[in-house]
Parts: C-alpha cells; sequence; structure tokens
C-alpha cells in the first residue's frame, strides 16, 4: 500500500482479487505472456487479425455514442499513416481527462475487426518518457480482472509495481531451493529467476527462469505428495488377506457369466498382491466405460469375505447404487452371501434393520451412496471398500473412509475417465494405479459420426430404423449453469420435438432440476423398456447401463469437452449390437472445436480421448480434477506442456526423500523450511491429510 501508484484502495483490490497482500506475493504473480514491445506498427500495417500490438499518434476527439449498456466512448486514435477507433466501455467520465486530446502516446492494444472497421478496445496509452527501463524488448502481460482494471490496476501498472518492488530489493532474494537440487538440474538462482521472469534480459534468461520456477513448483508439490505417501504407509498398517477360499473359487467355477479378460486378470492379481501385503491399500483403478470394472470389485470383495472381512461398493448416485445391487446380488445368487443396499432413500425402519445387522457382520456386502459414510453406519469388520466413479469423491472423503476403523479397510478407487499419467502422478500421487485396457470381446467399436443440425432429417431416418429393430435411443442436451433456464427451455423444446418427430415411441425426460425420486422414476421407464427416447442432460453420464441403447445423439456437441462426449458415447455400445453416435452441430465451428469433433470421430480409446483433452483444454478444466479434493492452483508450471518437468521433478524429491524420509539433513534444512512454508500458506491449494 506504501508504494508509489498503489494506495489503500488499489491495496484492497489486489488483495481482494488476486490475494496478494506482500511484496513477496506481487513478485510471484507472475506474466501470463510475453509480447514484443520493441516494434511500433503505423496505422496503415494493422489489420483485424494480428495480437497485441504497439502504435504511435494521437488522439483527435472523443464522442460517446449508444444507449444503455451499449452506451461507449470512441476517440479517434491517428499517426502518418491513416486513423483508427478506440473504444471504452467502462471509465467513460475519467478516460477524456486521463488522456489528453493532441498528446502524442505510444498505444498498446489488440486491434480487432468490428463489423468491417477495425478498433482497439481499452487500449493503454503511455507517453513515451514514462516508459522505463526493461520495457523495451520483451516484455511480460500480466491478468488482470474487471474490477482490477476499474482502478487502472492493469498489466502495466501491476509491472511497475513489481518494478519498484525489485528496485527496493537491492540485495538478492533468498533462494529457496539447496545447494543438491540447483546443482543437480542446473538451475539459475532464485533471484534471477524471479528478475527474468518480470524483466527478462534476453529470451536465453527468460527461458531459463521459467525452468527453475516451474520445476521448483512441480518439485515441491512432488515432495509433498510423496511426503504424505510414505508417512501413510508407515502410519496405516492394512488388513491381511492372506487367503483366497471358497466364496472366491465357487464364484469362479460355478457363477462366472463368462471369461474374464487378460486385463480383468492382471488388476485382480494386483489387488490380491496389494491386500497380502499388511500395508493398506489405496488403489486408483482406471477403466474405460464398459471394460468390466464391477467384475474385478465383486472378485476383490470376495476375497474379502474369504478372510472374514465385509465389503463395501459405494456409488455416486442411488440409481448406480441400486444397479450395483442388482448386478451383484445375481452374480452370487446360491452363494450364501448377504448383500445389502443403503442409500439416502432406505427407509427409516429398513435401515433400523440394517445397521445392526452391519455392525454385527451379518451383511457381508453393503452397497450404497454417501449414505455409506454417515457416522451412524458402523460395520463390524469392513476390510474393503469400493468407491465406483470416483471423479464425484474427493480426498476428504477417502480420509474419512480411513478415519472409521482402528485399521483402514484397503480402498479401491474406481473411475471410468481417464487420467493421462502426467495428471495423475500429480493428483494421484498418493494413489497406485491399476488400468483396464482392454474391452470384453465381442463388442463393435461405437460407430461416431459428426452431423450438421442442417441435415438433422436424414438423421432421424436413420434413428428410426433403429428404433424399428427394437432399439433405444438417447438425445442430450446441454446444460450449462449460468444459463440454465434457457438451456432448460432448450431440452423442453427438444422433448416436444422428439415427441412429434417419433409419435409411435414413448418418449421420457430426466434433467437435473428435477427432485430425485422424479428423476429415479423416469430413468426406470427407460431402463426397462418402457420408453424408447430418452431426453436429457448429462445426468446420464455416469454409470446407466442400458445395453440395449444403440444410439446415442448429442445435441450442440460443440458444447461439450471431450471427456465428458467420450462418457456420453459410453451409454452405447454395451450389446452386442452395432451403436452410434451422432455429434450434432451447427455448420460455424471455430478450430479448436472441429479438432475436437474428429478426435471424437476418429478413436474410441479414453486415453488418446483424455490426453488430447489436456492438450486442448489445460488440466484445469479436466473432469475430475475439480472434484477430485486436489484443488492445486498452479502459478507457472502446466502440466498439459510440462510433463518432462513434472517427471524430473519427481525423480529429484524421491531421491531425496529416500535419502532422508523426514528432510531432517542439515542440507536439507531449507527444503523442509520452504515445504511447511507452502503448506501453511496453501500457496499452491495443497490438501493435507491429517
Ligand atoms: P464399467 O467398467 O463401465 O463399470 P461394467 O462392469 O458395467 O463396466 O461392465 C460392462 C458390461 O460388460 C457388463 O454388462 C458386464 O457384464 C460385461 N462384462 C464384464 N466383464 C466381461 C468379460 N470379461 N467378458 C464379457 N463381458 C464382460
Ligand atoms: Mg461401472
Amino acid at each position: 500500500m506504501y508504494l508509489q501508484g498503489v494506495g489503500p484502495k488499489k491495496a484492497a483490490v489486489l488483495r481482494s482479487e488476486i490475494e496478494v497482500v506482500s511484496w513477496e506475493d506481487m513478485l510471484y504473480y507472475f506474466p501470463y505472456k510475453y509480447i514484443d514491445r520493441s516494434k511500433i506498427f503505423t496505422i496503415r500495417e494493422i489489420d483485424g487479425n494480428m495480437p497485441y500490438i504497439q502504435l504511435k499518434g494521437k488522439i483527435s476527439h472523443y464522442e460517446v455514442v449508444g444507449e444503455g449498456s451499449g452506451r461507449r466512448l470512441t476517440a479517434s486514435f491517428h499517426d502518418a499513416t491513416g486513423s483508427i477507433e478506440l473504444v471504452w466501455f467502462r471509465l467513460i467520465k475519467q478516460i477524456p481527462d486521463i488522456y489528453k486530446v493532441g498528446k502524442e502516446y505510444i498505444l498498446f492494444g489488440k486491434p480487432t475487426l468490428f463489423g468491417h472497421r477495425i478498433n482497439i478496445a481499452h487500449p493503454e496509452l503511455e507517453t513515451e518518457d514514462k516508459f522505463f527501463e526493461g520495457e523495451v524488448g520483451v516484455q511480460g502481460q500480466y491478468n488482470t480482472t474487471e474490477k482490477m482494471k476499474n482502478v487502472f490496476l492493469h498489466s502495466r501498472a501491476l509491472q511497475k509495481i513489481i518494478a519498484q518492488i525489485l528496485e527496493n530489493v537491492k540485495t538478492s532474494l533468498d533462494e529457496t531451493l539447496n545447494d543438491e537440487v540447483i546443482s543437480k538440474a542446473y538451475l539459475i538462482s532464485l533471484d534471477e529467476a524471479i528478475r527474468n521472469i518480470h524483466f527478462p534480459k534476453s529470451p536465453e534468461l527468460l527461458r531459463k527462469a521459467q525452468y527453475r520456477l516451474k520445476l521448483e513448483e512441480l518439485f515441491y508439490l512432488q515432495l509433498h505428495i510423496l511426503q504424505v505417501t510414505k508417512y501413510r504407509e508407515k502410519r496405516l498398517g492394512g488388513f491381511v488377506f492372506s487367503k483366497v477360499g471358497d466364496y472366491f473359487n465357487n464364484f469362479y467355477q460355478k457363477n462366472l457369466p463368462f471369461e474374464l479378460t487378460n486385463a480383468q486378470k492382471r488388476v485382480v492379481r494386483e489387488i490380491r498382491q496389494d491386500t497380502y501385503t499388511g500395508r493398506q491399500m489405496n488403489r486408483l483403478l482406471q477403466g474405460d466405460v464398459g471394460s468390466g470394472k464391477t467384475l474385478v470389485a465383486l472378485l476383490s470383495i470376495l476375497i474379502a469375505l474369504d478372510n472374514g472381512f465385509q465389503g463395501a461398493i459405494m456409488a455416486p448416485t442411488e440409481i448406480l447404487a441400486t444397479q450395483h445391487y442388482e448386478t451383484i446380488r445375481e452374480l452370487v445368487r446360491g452363494l450364501g452371501i448377504e448383500v445389502a443396499l443403503l442409500t439416502g432413500s432406505t427407509k427409516k425402519k429398513e435401515r433400523g434393520i440394517l445397521l445392526p445387522k452391519i455392525k454385527n457382520g451379518e451383511i457381508q456386502i453393503l452397497i450404497g451412496t454417501h449414505a455409506l459414510i454417515e457416522n451412524t453406519v458402523e460395520f463390524g469388520n469392513l476390510g474393503l471398500i469400493i468407491v465406483d466413479e470416483q471423479h464425484r469423491f474427493g480426498v476428504a472423503q477417502r480420509a474419512k473412509l480411513w478415519k472409521k476403523n482402528a485399521v483402514s479397510p484397503h480402498v479401491l478407487v474406481m473411475t471410468a475417465t481417464p487420467i493421462p499419467r502426467t495428471l495423475a502422478m500429480t493428483v494421484y500421487g498418493d494413489l497406485d494405479i491399476s488400468i483396464i485396457d482392454e474391452l470384453p470381446p465381442g463388442r463393435k467399436p461405437v460407430k461416431t459420426m459428426h452431423v450438421y443440425s442442417a441435415k438433422r432429417n436424414n438423421l432421424y431416418d436413420s434413428v428410426r430404423k433403429q428404433l424399428q429393430e427394437g432399439r433405444q435411443v438417447y438425445i442430450v442436451y446441454p446444460l450449462i449453469e449460468e444459463s440454465e433456464k434457457i438451456d432448460l427451455k432448450n431440452l423442453q423444446e427438444g422433448f416436444a420435438h422428439t415427441k412429434e418427430i417419433f409419435p409411435e415411441y414413448k418418449v421420457c425426460m430426466v434433467h437435473g432440476k428435477m427432485k430425485p425420486a422424479e428423476k429415479e422414476v423416469e430413468m426406470q421407464k427407460f431402463v426397462s423398456g418402457e420408453t424408447q427416447i430418452m431426453v436429457a442432460t448429462t445426468v446420464i453420464e455416469v454409470g446407466v447401463n442400458v445395453p440395449n441403447a444403440s444410439v446415442m445423439i448429442i445435441e450442440n456437441a460443440e458444447r461439450f469437452g471431450l471427456s465428458q462426449l467420450h462418457q456420453l458415447r459410453g451409454r452405447v455400445g454395451r450389446g452386442a449390437d452395432q451403436s452410434f453416435c451422432i455429434l450434432l452441430t451447427k455448420y460455424e465451428l471455430s478450430e479448436n472445436t472441429r479438432k475436437r469433433l474428429s478426435i471424437m470421430t476418429e478413436t474410441n480409446d479414453g486415453f488418446v480421448i483424455a490426453e488430447e483433452d489436456l492438450k486442448l483444454r489445460g488440466p484445469g478444466d479436466l473432469d475430475g480434477t475439480q472434484q477430485s479434493g486436489v484443488a492445486f492452483n498452479l502459478k507457472i508450471a502446466n502440466l498439459s506442456h510440462d510433463g518432462q518437468i513434472l517427471s524430473y521433478a519427481r525423480d529429484l524429491s524421491r531421491a531425496i526423500l529416500d535419502d532422508d524420509p523426514m528432510l531432517e539433513k542439515p542440507q536439507n534444512a531449507i527444503l523442509k523450511q520452504q515445504l511447511k512454508k507452502l503448506n501453511n500458506q496453501h500457496q499452491m491449494g495443497w490438501f493435507m491429510i491429517s
């Protein structure tokens, strides 16, 4: 607040908008990109496709135009070669006093084509004498918010604040890594890195600064995760499942409905090995939709039963829990195994009967929703818990499970959202990973097609053929939260439209705004075959199993992310028949969207899709990371591009912890201190396990 050009008002905005309260915070607010400020363009050279550019010229006059929300301030800016329009939608009153008519400015902004004229909205203007050293050449650009801009905290203002801080900090900044890491990884010092990340002396030094800071960030993240893992392994002994007995063998010989795939066998072996050692298992099982995870879950539970323990399966929704319950009860029929279902809508009386039986161990397999981890549910001797479709289930909830027993049960988390290796390493550094990379035999891959909405009538003819053959059809509409009303209207219109197109068939509708019970009823109509077409939002994304459904139509497919499209597609192709997935879009699409859709039509491989998704969208958006409980918030490293740095950071941190698990050696003191500081600050949004 005491720096020149800041003051209490701007300081408050910095705090509330970007959580900057100290010089240190400000120095760690890094540019999100760099631009070349050595070049000044002439107005004649400009077109509407340019990135940020600089011009040199004068404002000749201002004018306020438009009304209501369209009200704006315009100005004409000219140099010797021509003139261009400038536009402001905010600060309409103040701007003419700040940027004077007739004075020469260096303008910085992005030209945009507006109709067929080019203008520049909210440019930054500065007289040439105000430029400070280091500002010509490669220059950092800082993210700013609307509220920051309203108090003139734009990118250049932040840059000036940072320049002042660095000017004030004459001595070098304290190093935050030890000599070993610095020399092993050939890093420049923290001081040099911070100065060059803001004011690069050369492109070479900018690269070195970026490398140093990314590596450091990922190094500490890995150090943290690996330490937590080691700690847990040491602290948490696990139950020993020493044998495979009658439940498993009888099931295998008498009830197993089909030969296991090799991938299923491998994963069961991995689980068997884990649960045999006396170490508590924490395993993530990734397997594409339809890869047969349920069977793996059941086989693992049977091993628990053979050793006198109970097993549980937790699903994210009641529908899924119920489906699991029915599937598993059917699978273990005749083996003398007690299976029960417990969800939020289990009646009080029923609960009263169940709870004591769970406690005394009479119920051997309990299936349910989050109701399972409520405090009122006490297990006699829970040995293994399976968590299905984990992306609705965070680290905090997992921790709750560990605390339920004196000895924690083994945990197997199953997910159909394939997580790219780099990301998995970061997010689930504390979990071992198993992968089912093979679908059961005889599955025909879903055929995926991209169709323009204008051609939908031809599409309906083909869909009718499928219906005539007795198949069922999903039609999915996007639902984006901010505009839920409009989209719900879309959905309802879609519902009405569908009924008109297919008057001879029954249609049901499901969306997220319905009460769970209502939703259940509608879903059930489709599951039982009472209705042939289901119009829905993405609520059907997870888990529903209707093998008879062979067509998935996705409306406005351009509005879905890749992983989501893949999840939706996984709802069909579950029976033996050829299934289809139709991506409907309008004709005009961005390049990025076209790319997304073509990936969908080209591959059915969830891992390829997840990698592409990560590349196209960045890890923050990836389905699963947000809800996973690890809201890590990296300042500079980018998980989609910095996979190699991440692996290296992991190797470095592992080597250090292998040698000195508690970071007690003098040469590691600096690491211990920094790790503690980062944890306290929650600088990276790290989770802590108590
Ligand atoms: P997901 O991994 O998506 O949970 P499921 O466990 O629901 O997949 O299995 C999908 C379908 O595949 C089920 O109908 C199941 O009975 C069947 N299935 C599972 N394993 C095999 C196998 N080894 N061979 C043939 N079909 C299998
Ligand atoms: Mg499943």
